[in-house]
């Protein structure tokens, strides 16, 4: 038997207990005459000790001897600690070795094992399985345990059955490009990797299956923008005969149980928000409603003046920052370099301090007078004390510009509070988005997605003002789950292709087997999904997604623990009847 106890379990109530532990040796402490070893596990810290007077000479020698991160077993007693250690729960007693085994030595690790560490990311990843025993990451999986068990038990509760869906499929489109696998039994021919189980949790609805979800990987092949992984993980969900009230009602349950039991927080019913007024008050459709600091539209009492950059603009809008009149020039050059970073992309930024007084000083007094700007800060609702700021020029790319100026003086500021959570649905999600590039429309969320009911019509005139039942869930900011009522008819799916662009063959080839399977007694049904790893970040009070998940991959997709991607050899190649033709 390797251990009797972990090592955080004794208590004082176990003194003079016999006991085995093992471990990893965190830290020794040798006085000489006396050695103090710090045995770690997954449960804990327990402290072991080795005296001249009650320890052999050998096994004193043994215990000098134990590197950082050696795998030993002991043997010993529990015993009253002289100094004890208020920081530890173990730290009221110590073990007595009468017997110390070396399961296994190791290499001096390359970073401490310590809350903080002196290792760099670089070189945790590559020893990822030293950085999991470190309190953060360890801590972090350990939650993300929680979060999905919790997940399970809700939705158990309430009827729903976890399916397992395949990994080697056909493209289902969520707007990535796919993984492929290719076939050997089948040449020429790939699979792709799912980028979610679209497809075929729809046709579980078809088969009957009423209520499912799966905690599901889903791999999509995009370039990764800042804390986002090829392979994730989502809670899918799908329901047959429901309306949007119906999973809005049952997931906006499953967060709130999730708050409930893991962070011990209550929330009031979720607020909802026309997709179009997101766009408009934050300039974003996952609008972090923490804070204030709603946009206020100005073209109405801008355009009528001598500033061309404003008569110009498609649209002028302002926020008001509280307290923002206390920055001085210099602060606010700054934050005016900040909004033309290529990042940001703005031209420049106009402002207007709120003095105390009631009066106002901009940096376009030339052009705009006290009367002016007082209707500057009525429709932006700044106070005396505050500042506005004002962006313009094309729509879309101001509000962008602006929701990013908007996230950052509230991170300033101090109004992102990580242990406060403000859920938010997002609504009415517009059906089609216009590519600009290429002029062309494409599902906004998917192809499966139904139209508002009555605006089939409007495909063929108005593609672009079709509303969706598709709607987002948004926590702090970050879209963390999303999810559509579905199309369940054949002529309305081959209506959606035909307006995305496909031909009926492309449409048939692709998406047959869906069309036929609605043919067979479709249910209507709708779903969502929840993306786990950035739930379980934020629920976990964190920014980024990687210390949540056990083996994450780099910026540039690449495990560089098992040094993954590599390339294979020629033999795997010709069983695949695949030639390289590299560009590099
Ligand atoms: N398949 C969708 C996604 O991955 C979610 C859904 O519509 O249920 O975003």
């Amino acid at each position: 038997m390797y251990r009797s106890h972990n090592c955080g379990e004794l208590r004082a109530t176990h003194i003079n207990t016999e006991v085995t532990l093992s471990g990893w040796v965190q830290k020794s402490r040798d006085k000489g005459f006396i050695v103090w070893v710090d045995l770690r596990d997954r449960y804990g810290i327990t402290q072991l000790v080795f005296d001249e007077e009650r320890t052999s000479k050998n096994m004193m020698e043994q215990a000098q001897n134990l590197g950082r991160e050696f795998v030993i077993q002991v043997e010993g007693t529990v015993i009253e600690r002289a100094s004890k250690n208020p920081n530890i729960k173990t730290g009221e007693i110590e073990i007595l070795v009468s017997k110390l085994t070396v399961l296994n030595e190791a290499l001096l690790p390359p970073f401490t094992i310590e809350d903080k560490t002196d290792g760099g990311e670089d070189i945790r990843m590559k020893y990822r399985y030293l950085d999991i025993r470190r309190n953060p990451v360890k801590n972090s999986l350990i939650f993300r345990s929680k979060v999905s068990q919790e997940v399970r038990n809700y939705l158990s509760k309430q009827d729903f059955i976890e399916v397992e869906t395949p990994y080697l499929i056909k493209s289902t489109p969520e707007g990535a490009r796919d993984f492929v696998v290719p076939s050997r039994m089948n040449e020429g021919q790939f699979y792709a990797l799912p980028q979610s189980p679209q497809t075929f949790k729809q046709l579980l609805m078809v088969g009957g299956m009423d209520k499912y979800f799966q905690i599901v990987k889903c791999f999509r092949d995009e370039d990764l923008r800042a804390d986002r992984q090829p392979e994730f993980t989502q809670i899918d969900c799908e329901m047959a005969f429901v309306e949007q009230e119906d999973i809005l009602n049952i997931f906006e349950g499953l967060t709130r149980h999730l708050l409930k039991e893991v962070n011990g927080v209550e929330v009031d019913k979720f607020p909802r928000m026309l997709f179009d007024d997101a766009m408009r008050l934050y300039g974003n459709d996952k609008p972090d409603i923490r804070f204030g600091m709603e946009f206020g539209e100005l073209n109405e009492v801008t355009q009528h003046k001598d500033f061309a950059v404003f008569n110009n603009a498609e649209l002028v809008v302002g926020i008001a920052v509280p307290g923002g009149n206390s920055y001085t020039r210099k602060e606010i050059d700054k934050l005016i370099n900040w909004v033309k970073r290529p990042q940001v992309g703005a031209l420049g930024m106009i402002y207007s301090r709120c003095n105390d007084d009631g009066s106002f000083k901009s940096s376009v007094d030339k052009f705009y007078d006290q009367d002016d700007l007082a209707k500057w800060a009525k429709i932006t609702g700044a106070k005396p004390g505050d500042l506005v700021c004002v962006l313009s020029g094309d729509k879309n790319k101001v509000r962008a510009q602006l929701s990013a100026l908007r996230m950052e003086l509230a991170e300033r500021l101090g109004l992102r509070d990580p242990k406060v959570f403000a859920p938010l649905w997002v609504i009415d999600f517009p059906l089609l988005e216009l590519d600009e590039e290429t002029g062309h429309y494409h599902a906004m969320h998917h192809p499966f997605t139904s139209p508002k009911p009555g605006q089939l019509k409007l495909l063929d005139t108005n593609p672009g003002e079709v509303k969706a039942n598709a709607y987002d869930l948004v926590l702090n900011g970050n879209e963390i789950g999303g999810g559509s009522i579905r199309i369940h008819d054949k002529e309305t799916q081959a209506i959606m292709f035909k307006h995305l662009g496909f031909t009926e063959e492309e449409a048939k080839a692709q998406f047959g087997f869906l069309m036929d399977a609605f043919q067979y007694g479709a249910p209507p049904h709708g779903g969502l999904a929840f993306g786990l790893d950035r739930l379980v970040a934020i629920l976990g009070g964190q920014e980024t997604i990687r210390d949540f998940i056990a083996f994450p991959k780099n910026n540039s997709g690449r495990d560089v623990m098992i040094d993954a991607p590599a390339a294979i050899d020629e033999e795997q190649l010709n069983d695949l009847s695949l030639k390289l033709n590299l560009k590099s």
